[in-house]
């Protein structure tokens, strides 16, 4: 490591809902003193082979688009064009289903549980032996940075894949005195936050189960699916077992509105996930949704506040707040609240903005112009409805999509930052006096997938999360994931849940 010229300037408070003439009322630069930029460590990236064009992965094959149509898949923190994906139409999500059909009737149903287990312990293997390319690409093509897709996703995606192997020939045991049986054929919808963790979410316990598999990935992040899809090729899984459909929405309404699929499982925006309910209720189509959050993290003043500040950095600034169940409400307990500000400003002065292939970065990119036009224009309402926003002045790369680490105070509960999800590196700070206060507040959103307790009194903890309406509830930590852990959420975050045994259910009937 060697020492680079220091960044001196480090954030910004600004208010610009101003005084009665319109004008700011306040603005002004903090300078929290020199701090030491490191020299750039980048991971090498020179032997990834992209593929000019990627096509559709059906029937164990690479083919392509009936519609001839491919799109653009973009460097999120380069704008440049990386490769050409192939745009399924509805022809195409037939041809997939009909193979993922022929494939469950002849081969993936018939075949006895711990053989199926083989092949997913034999793609989980690959996917750890490929594990670093499969985290270059997909901070190339996600915006990540690369410490969170080789540290975070890719040893979680092997997990996914060697947890549900283990159950593959065990479903008898998961639920003792039931006869498990597979649903069929499963169409699988994923957004572009985890590309490749949300595959193994949605294929690892599908395929445990006996069911045959129609993915289709977000239209910004396909490329890892792609190359997952050639891990299936080399672990030798039969034909149609896994058929993978790129493009964008309307490639996931012809999944969803296909006869003859018979269970959806999808993530992504509550808007969608609303849509979809309305066109699977009264068909045979079983459904699960893993759906958008606004988490409320809670800290009491009994909290060990450093621990507590570095969880709620983590909730929020993790993924560049591209996370479901990302801290975006913090709810401080009054008496610490300077506190935790003092030491939440001086924070993220430090954090790192830019490039994701740098393994020293802390934010990466945003994945996409419309997800940076979103958060901005979110971000502008909060200025406008009065709330005070404290910014890093991270020097920010002139190319690409970026936003810096923020946060709002003199945030109230009607405010737009308050209750709706901005799927960035912007939380929301408001205060508490009384543990009823603080869940009430916690409790005021129409989304309930997780949540976060910060208190040194494990019996607050328990008094808490018992009436947090949050399918996840963390205790002086956040954003924890593990494979043997269910995860979903309550009211507008959806239903069901995908990991751990209970993730195996939404993939079967139990006789
Ligand atoms: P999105 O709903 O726009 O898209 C998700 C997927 O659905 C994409 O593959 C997209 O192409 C597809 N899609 C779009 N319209 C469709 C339609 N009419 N029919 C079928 N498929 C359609 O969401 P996004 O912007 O990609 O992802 C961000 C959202 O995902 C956030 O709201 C986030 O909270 C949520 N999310 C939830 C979880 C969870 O586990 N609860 C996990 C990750 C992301």
């Amino acid at each position: 490591m060697s020492r680079r010229k220091p960044n001196s300037s480090q954030l910004a408070i600004v208010n610009r809902n101003g005084g009665p003439d319109g004008q700011p009322i306040a603005k002004r630069r903090l300078d929290f003193g020199k701090r030491w930029s490191y020299a750039p460590a980048l991971e090498a990236n020179s032997y990834i082979k992209l593929r000019n064009r990627y096509q559709l992965f059906i029937n164990g094959r690479f083919v392509s688009p009936k519609s001839g149509q491919y799109f653009d898949s973009i460097n999120p923190a380069t704008e440049e064009k990386l490769a050409e994906i192939g745009s399924a139409n509805k022809g195409d999500v037939d041809l997939a289903v009909k193979a993922a059909r022929r494939s469950y009737k002849n081969v993936w149903s018939k075949m006895p549980g711990r053989e199926r287990g083989k092949y997913l312990f034999r793609i989980a293997r690959l996917i750890q032996e490929k594990a670093r390319e499969l985290a270059v690409l997909e901070t190339m093509d996600g915006g990540k940075t690369i410490k969170e897709s080789r540290d975070i996703d890719l040893p979680l995606v092997a997990a996914h894949f060697f947890y549900y192997a283990g159950w593959a020939d065990k479903l008898e045991y998961a639920f003792p005195g039931r006869k498990a049986r597979p649903l069929g054929v499963a169409g699988q919808i994923i957004p572009w936050n985890f590309p490749l963790l949300m595959a193994a979410w949605k294929l690892a316990p599908a395929l445990a189960c006996g069911n045959t598999c129609v993915l289709k990935p977000a239209e910004t992040t396909s490329i890892t699916a792609l190359h997952l899809a050639e891990i299936f090729q080399e672990a030798g899984l039969p034909d149609g077992v896994v058929n993978i459909v790129t493009g964008p929405g309307e490639t996931g309404s012809a999944l969803v509105n296909h006869p003859d699929i018979d269970k959806i499982a999808f993530t992504g925006s509550t808007e969608v996930g609303k849509r979809i309910a309305s066109i699977t209720v009264g068909t045979k189509k079983k459904l699960t949704l893993e759906l958008g959050g606004k988490a409320a993290n809670i800290i009491f003043e009994d909290a060990p506040i450093d621990q507590a500040v570095e969880g709620i950095i983590a909730g929020i600034y993790f993924n560049q707040g591209h996370v479901c169940c990302a801290g975006s409400r913090l709810f401080v307990q009054e008496s610490v609240f300077l506190n935790v500000i003092r030491k939440l400003r001086d924070r993220i002065s430090t954090l790192r903005v830019g490039d994701p292939l740098d393994k020293n970065t802390d934010i990466g990119a945003i994945n996409s112009r419309s997800q940076l036009d979103k958060i901005c224009e979110l971000v502008d309402s909060g200025l406008k409805q009065g709330a005070q926003l404290v910014q890093s002045r991270a020097r920010l790369p002139a190319k690409g999509y970026w936003y810096p680490p923020s946060f709002f105070t003199g945030v109230t509960a009607s405010h737009r930052i308050a209750q709706e999800e901005i799927f960035g590196p912007v939380l929301s700070v408001m205060t508490f006096r009384t543990p009823e206060e603080a869940i009430a507040h916690a409790n005021n959103t129409p989304y309930g997938l997780s949540a976060g307790v910060w208190t040194d009194k494990g019996s607050k903890i328990f008094k808490i999360v018992n009436q947090l309406r949050a399918g996840v509830v963390w205790a002086n930590t956040y954003n924890k994931f593990d494979p043997a852990s269910p995860f979903g959420g309550y009211k507008e975050s959806g239903f069901g849940r995908e990991g751990g045994r209970h993730g195996l259910l939404p993939y079967l009937t139990l006789g």
